[in-house]
């Protein structure tokens, strides 16, 4: 058996590279460590998954770094939301597109997404061969020539699911337990002229991801940007595990190494070892990155939408009688409004028209910034995505090809690419999947 392309790893990036290429006639080899397809795809977006986000592709782009940008660019336009939409809506995913953008199934889940993935790639024929984990590549005077294949006994499946998004714990646990088929390749080697590489990044490494691709790709002197955790949790030095559970709304998180190094806005949750929820997955990578040089702290803006001058005003106008707690209710939840007037030492049950100048002050400054504790660690198993991977200098936007190994293509997370939250990142694995397998088969 000689396929003509052989696709390693059956995520977001090696399912539309393995369909895309199939669908041009190749005959495709897709090798999955596991025991499924699209473990990651079944565990996100709290299981509802984001498929992909809506909007002009200049703003889709947008939020990603400038070279991130500018690599994903052309596959962004050459396989664009309004192209991956219809092959799911057409084999009965209904969506619909939130106001911020984020393009979600309407009823169904991300088990029913997969499920339509799954059955693309048997439109097409792919053969999907699962516990068929790569071990190598070979190359033959700097040309692909195939790959080493080892023997998995489901050790994916035994492992305990690690994760603490909005309960991917549970989510993973219940994806370990899908096993889509038992075809396992039979061959410890198998060679092909053409092989797209997609075996994602190392984070939540039970759903299979443990940085293979990596290892292979510095054999073979591509650079390997450094890997760091993005979308990840934060860990807190001091963590109040009596605050786990209790959460922050509509609040802006900033984190401070001296100077503001990153902000973002929206929800927050305190957890037993620090704090998670969308802000915090938002600011995690810029968080790590500076973490590496100085110590970081994190506060909070509990009225992002109001400067400290307004908010003096509003106490000194306000119903003299109304007590500072009355006032935080309105934001805080209960739970913090004792810790959080700690912090600022002002009595709880003190009315506005008895507020000292100073003790006004102490109370807007710490409403404008509240500290919540100094970053221990950000974990980089924990995060939705890894920022870094192999770099995106030594890879041809247009074709996906290694520019170091001829019939070498690679897609996905293995690349140095990490989006934000938003269907960003399951977008671009989709996108840089689908011109891997477009140039693997017309090559
Ligand atoms: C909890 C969570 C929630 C998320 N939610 C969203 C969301 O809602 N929207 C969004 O856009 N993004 C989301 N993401 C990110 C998104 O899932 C990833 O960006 C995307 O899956 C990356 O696709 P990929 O194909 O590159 O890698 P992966 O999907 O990780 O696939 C890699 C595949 O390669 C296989 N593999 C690895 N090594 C080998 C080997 N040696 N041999 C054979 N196979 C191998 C793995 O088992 C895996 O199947 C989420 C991620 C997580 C963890």
């Amino acid at each position: 058996m000689k396929p003509d392309v052989i696709v390693v790893g059956a995520g977001a990036a090696g399912i539309f590279a393995a369909w895309r290429a199939a669908s041009l006639g190749a005959n495709v080899v897709l090798l999955e460590k596991t025991a499924r397809i699209g473990t990651k795809i079944l565990i996100s977006g709290g299981g509802k998954c984001n498929i992909c986000h809506d909007g002009p592709i200049e703003t889709v782009l947008a939020p990603f770094r400038q070279n991130e940008a500018r690599f994903i660019r052309p596959s962004v336009y050459r396989f664009p939301s309004t192209q991956i939409v219809p092959l799911l809506t057409d084999r009965g995913i209904e969506v619909y597109t939130r106001p911020d953008g984020r393009i979600f199934p309407v009823h169904q889940t991300a088990k029913d997404v997969v499920a339509v993935l799954k059955r693309l790639l048997d439109e097409v024929a792919v053969q999907v061969y699962f516990n068929s984990p790569v071990e190598e590549l070979i190359v033959v005077n700097e040309k692909i020539a195939g790959v080493r294949i080892g023997h998995a006994e489901s050790q994916i499946r035994q492992g305990a699911a690690s994760g603490s998004q909005y309960g991917a714990k549970a989510l993973l646990s219940d994806a370990l337990n899908i096993t889509d088929d038992h075809r396992t390749i039979a061959v410890d080697e198998l060679m092909a002229d053409r092989i797209i590489v997609c075996a994602g990044g190392s984070s939540y490494p039970n759903s299979g991801t443990t940085g293979d691709g990596w290892k292979w790709m510095r054999t073979l002197r591509h650079s390997i940007v450094k890997t760091r955790a993005a979308l990840s949790p934060i860990y807190l030095v001091d963590p109040q595990v009596g605050w786990s559970g209790v959460a922050l709304r509509d609040i802006v998180l900033k984190g401070k190494a001296g100077k503001e190094v990153a902000r973002w806005t929206g929800d927050l949750l305190f957890t037993h070892l620090g704090v998670s929820g969308p802000c915090v997955l938002g600011v995690s990578r810029l968080v790590a990155e500076a973490l590496e040089t100085s110590p970081v702290r994190l506060e909070v803006d509990l009225r992002p939408n109001t400067n400290e001058e307004t908010l003096t005003e509003y106490f000194l106008k306000e119903d003299p009688k109304i007590t500072i707690s009355k006032f935080l209710q309105e934001f805080l939840p209960d739970s913090l409004i004792a810790p959080f007037t700690d912090d600022c030492q002002v009595d709880p049950l003190t009315p506005f028209g008895q507020l000292d100048r100073k003790a006004r002050h102490r109370l807007v400054t710490q409403i404008k910034s509240w500290f919540i504790g100094d970053v221990r660690h950000v974990p980089v198993e924990k995060g939705e995505v890894v920022a870094g991977g192999v770099s995106l200098d030594e890879v041809d936007p247009k074709t996906m090809e290694s520019k170091l190994v001829s019939g070498l293509y690679l897609c996905g997370e293995v690349l140095d690419i990490a989006g934000p939250v938003g269907g960003y990142n399951l977008q671009a694995a989709f996108a840089t999947g689908f011109v891997a397998g477009e140039s693997a088969a017309s090559s």
